[in-house]
C-alpha cells in the first residue's frame, strides 16, 4: 500500500543523489510522479535501416554496422567509423571516450541507435546508443521503446534513456495494482476509452502500435476533458452571478465619433463592437478577450467601447504595458475622440506632480472621461468618480494582483467591465476552447489597403546591398526600422550590442543627409519620447531600437523593417515586429538578417516567416515546432496551462470531442452532484486544471 506516494529514492538503482537529480530536473518525487512522465516518442526497434538510406530529417533510427576504424582528432572528440555494406557513417562521442574506445573495437558489430545529423555537408550521428548485435545474424525481435524527456544533467548523472526505462518498469510493477480509475464507467464507455491501468502500462511499454494509440488517446482525453470540464463549470457558475454596471444606451459621444471616422469600420470591427455593445447593456459584467492581429484595428474598437461608457455617464480607462505605448495610444485616441468633446488624459510614472493633481481632481469630479496610462493607473490616489470600463492592452504583462486593484475601482462597488486586447494570435480553433470561461472576439479581417509585406532572409555579407536598398527607400521618402535582439543576459552587454549596431548605421547613413534615432530601455522617458516622436513625425529616417517598438507603435510611413540576429527571436515576436510595417500605402519590406551560425531550426522558423503573414498560421506552426519533450515548450508558449501529454496544437479533434462531451455531462448535471460524477469532482478538486492566468480576469 501507499506505493504511489513512496519516494523514488527507494527504487532499486536510485539513491539519494539520483533522487535529488530527478526531483530537480523533472519535478519527480514519488513513484506516482515518475509513472506520469511519459515518453515523447518511441523507437521502433523492429526496424533496421541501411546507412545509405539515412537522412538528416529522420528523428531516430537503428543501424546494424561494423566498426571500421577509430580516430581521435582531439582529446575531447572520438570519431568511430562504421559500415554496413551500403555505406559508411561517422559516430561522434564527446564524453565517455575511454569506455567507448574499449568496447567499440575494430571489426566488431553493434546495433547503433541515434539521430542522423548533417555536419560539414556529411551525415554523422552524435552519441548513439550502443547495443550488442543480435546473435547469429537473426533479425532483432524488438517492439516500441519509449524515449523520455531528458536533460544534460540527467544524462551526466547516469540517468540515461535505458536507466529511465528500467526505473519505469520497477515503478510500474509496484504502482499499477494501486492505480484507481479516474473517469466514471459511463464516460469510458461513451468515448471508447481503455481503463487507466491499461493506458499507463502501455504508454510506457506498448505491446504494439494499436495498444500505444489506445493508451495515448485515453491519457490525452483525460487531460482535455477535465480541462474543459473545469473551464466550462466556472463559466456555468459565473453567468449566474457576475452582476455588472448596466450601460443601456449607445450615447451621443459614440455617435459623434462614428460619424467623424475617416474610414468605414471593417466588417469584423463592426461585429466585435456589436458583441461588446451587447455585453455592456446586459447587466452582467463583461469579461471579453479581443484578439486581433497586429494592425487589425483594435484601438478603434477600444475607443468606441469607452465612448459607450461615457455616453451612459460613466468613465473608462485604457492601460498599456509601456510608457511609449501609452503615449502613442494617448495621441491616437485623442484624435479619434476630439469630435465628441470627451476629455482624455494621460497618466504614467513620469507625469508631473502638478499634472497628476489636476488629473486626480478631474477623475473625482467626473469631468475626465477616458484615462490612458500605464501601471500608474493602479495607484492608490487614482480614484474614479464612476469607472465602468477598463481596457487592457496586451494583458499578459499585468499581474493578477494588479488587476484586482483595478477591479476595486469600479463604480458603486461593482467591478468594471473588462476588455482585454491581445495581438498574440492563439490558433483560431483553440481560443474558444482554451479560454472557456472568457468570451472571445476575434477581428479576423484587416483594414483595406494593407499591402502584403515582402519578406526575405539574408546573411550578413549582404549588408552592403541592404544599405543601398535602405538608401533608395529613404530617398523615396520612406522610413526604416532596425531592430536588435536582447542577446546577453546583462542589460549592459545588450546595450553595447545595440550601440555598436547604431554606430555602424550612423557611419553608413551620415548626417546631414540622414537622421538616425535610437530607442532602448535604459533611456530616460524624455529621451525615449524625444526619439520616438522624431521618428513618428518623420524627422528621423531610421529608428534603431531593441524590441520596445514591438507592440503598438504606428508609423504608416515606415516601409522597411530590418531585424538583426533574427535567429534569436521567437516566431510570434518576429510576427509582431513585421506588423509594424505595411500599414501605409507603399510597398513594404521585412528583412531578416541571420548569420552563418544559425541552426537549422532557426532557419526553418525564418523561412516560415518568409512564406506567410498569417498570424494564426504562424502561431500554429510555432506550437508544432516546439516539439513535445522540449521541457520548456509549454512555459514558453505563453499558454496559461501546461498539459502533460495532450497538445493543443496537434490534438484539435480530440479537444473538440472532449469539449462537446464535457458540455453534455454538465448539461445533464450542472453542479456535478450526481453519484456517477463523484470521480470527476474528486479529480477537479486536485486543482491541476485550474487556469491560473486568464481566468483571473474577473
Ligand atoms: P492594432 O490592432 O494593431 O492595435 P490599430 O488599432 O493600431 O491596430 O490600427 C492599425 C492602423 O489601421 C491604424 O493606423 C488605424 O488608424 C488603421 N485603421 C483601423 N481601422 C481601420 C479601418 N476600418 N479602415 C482603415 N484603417 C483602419
Ligand atoms: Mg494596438
Amino acid at each position: 500500500m501507499g506505493e504511489l506516494t513512496t519516494s523514488i529514492q527507494f527504487l532499486p538503482g536510485v539513491g539519494p543523489r539520483r533522487s535529488a537529480l530527478l526531483t530537480r530536473e523533472l519535478g519527480v518525487q514519488t513513484l506516482g510522479d515518475l509513472i506520469r512522465i511519459y515518453p515523447f516518442r518511441y523507437i521502433d526497434r523492429s526496424r533496421i535501416y541501411k546507412i545509405a538510406d539515412l537522412r538528416a530529417d529522420m528523428t531516430g533510427v537503428q543501424i546494424l554496422a561494423t566498426v571500421l576504424r577509430v580516430e581521435m582528432p582531439g582529446s575531447k572528440r572520438l570519431s568511430v567509423w562504421v559500415g554496413d555494406g551500403s555505406g559508411e557513417l561517422e559516430l561522434v562521442f564527446f564524453s565517455g571516450i575511454k569506455w567507448n574506445v574499449e568496447r567499440l573495437q575494430k571489426g566488431r558489430r553493434f546495433l547503433f541507435y541515434g539521430k542522423p545529423a548533417e555536419f560539414g555537408g556529411r551525415l554523422n550521428m552524435v552519441h548513439p546508443e550502443v547495443d550488442a548485435a543480435p546473435e547469429g545474424g537473426e533479425e532483432p525481435q524488438g517492439s516500441l521503446t519509449g524515449v523520455y524527456p531528458s536533460t544534460e544533467k540527467l544524462k551526466n548523472g547516469g540517468v540515461t534513456g535505458k536507466v529511465m526505462c528500467r526505473l519505469m518498469a520497477s515503478a510500474l510493477a509496484l504502482c499499477l495494482p494501486e492505480i484507481e480509475e479516474t473517469l466514471p464507467e459511463y464516460v469510458l464507455r461513451d468515448n471508447g476509452l481503455v481503463p487507466l491501468r491499461y493506458a499507463l502500462y502501455n504508454i510506457h511499454f506498448p505491446k504494439d502500435q494499436y495498444a500505444l494509440q489506445k493508451a495515448s488517446m485515453r491519457l490525452k482525453f483525460d487531460e482535455l476533458f477535465l480541462l474543459q470540464l473545469s473551464l466550462l463549470r466556472q463559466k456555468f457558475v459565473k453567468s449566474r452571478s457576475g452582476t455588472g454596471i448596466p450601460l443601456p444606451k449607445v450615447g451621443e459621444p459614440f455617435n459623434a465619433c462614428y460619424r467623424a471616422l475617416p474610414y468605414d469600420l471593417t466588417g469584423a470591427q463592426k461585429r466585435v463592437v456589436r458583441e461588446i455593445r451587447g455585453d455592456l447593456k446586459s447587466g452582467v459584467q463583461m469579461n471579453r478577450l479581443l484578439q486581433g492581429d497586429v494592425g487589425s484595428g483594435k484601438t478603434m474598437v477600444a475607443v468606441l467601447s469607452c465612448l459607450i461608457a461615457n455616453g451612459n455617464g460613466y468613465q473608462a480607462c485604457i492601460m498599456a504595458p509601456t510608457e511609449v505605448l501609452a503615449h502613442q495610444h494617448y495621441i491616437n485616441i485623442s484624435k479619434y475622440v476630439a469630435p465628441t468633446g470627451v476629455r482624455v488624459e494621460l497618466l504614467t510614472g513620469s507625469t508631473t506632480a502638478a499634472a497628476r493633481r489636476e488629473i486626480h481632481a478631474a477623475l473625482e469630479d467626473g469631468s475626465l472621461g477616458i484615462l490612458v496610462g500605464t501601471h500608474a493607473l493602479l495607484e492608490e490616489g487614482v480614484r474614479f468618480r464612476a469607472l465602468a470600463l477598463a481596457v487592457i492592452d496586451e494583458q499578459h504583462r499585468f499581474g493578477v494582483d494588479q488587476r484586482a486593484k483595478l477591479w476595486s475601482k469600479g463604480a458603486g462597488g461593482l467591478p468594471p467591465h473588462v476588455l482585454v486586447m491581445t495581438a498574440t494570435p492563439i490558433p483560431r480553433t483553440l481560443a474558444m476552447t482554451l479560454y472557456g470561461d472568457l468570451d472571445v472576439s476575434v477581428i479576423d479581417e484587416m483594414p483595406p489597403g494593407r499591402k502584403p509585406v515582402k519578406s526575405m532572409l539574408i546573411g550578413p555579407s549582404k549588408r552592403p546591398a541592404l544599405y543601398s536598398f535602405m538608401r533608395r527607400e529613404i530617398a523615396a521618402g520612406r522610413q526604416v526600422f532596425v531592430v536588435y535582439p536582447l542577446i546577453f543576459e546583462s542589460e549592459k552587454l545588450d546595450l553595447q550590442n545595440l550601440q555598436n549596431g547604431f554606430e555602424e548605421i550612423v557611419k553608413a547613413f551620415p548626417l546631414p543627409e540622414y537622421k538616425v534615432a535610437i530607442v532602448h530601455g535604459q533611456q530616460s522617458v524624455e529621451e525615449k519620447h524625444f526619439n520616438m516622436d522624431a521618428f513618428v513625425a518623420g524627422r528621423a529616417d531610421i529608428l534603431v531600437s531593441t524590441t520596445v517598438i514591438e507592440v503598438g507603435v504606428d508609423v504608416p510611413n515606415a516601409s522597411v523593417m530590418v531585424i538583426e540576429s533574427a535567429q534569436r527571436f521567437g516566431l510570434s515576436q518576429l510576427h509582431q515586429l513585421r506588423g509594424r510595417v505595411g500599414r501605409g500605402a507603399e510597398k513594404s519590406y521585412c528583412i531578416f538578417v541571420a548569420d552563418h551560425k544559425t541552426s537549422r531550426d532557426a532557419r526553418q522558423r525564418l523561412e516560415l516567416m518568409c512564406s506567410t503573414e498569417d498570424g494564426f498560421v504562424i502561431a500554429e506552426e510555432d506550437m508544432k515546432m516546439r516539439g513535445p519533450g522540449d521541457l520548456e515548450g509549454t512555459q514558453q508558449s505563453g499558454l496559461p496551462i501546461s498539459l502533460n501529454i495532450a497538445s493543443l496544437a496537434r490534438d484539435g479533434l480530440l479537444l473538440q470531442q472532449a469539449r462537446a462531451y464535457a458540455l453534455k455531462v454538465l448539461d445533464a448535471d450542472p453542479a456535478l452532484e450526481q453519484a456517477r460524477n463523484a470521480l470527476l469532482v474528486a479529480e477537479l478538486r486536485k486543482g491541476k486544471y485550474d487556469i491560473k492566468d486568464y481566468s483571473k480576469i474577473s
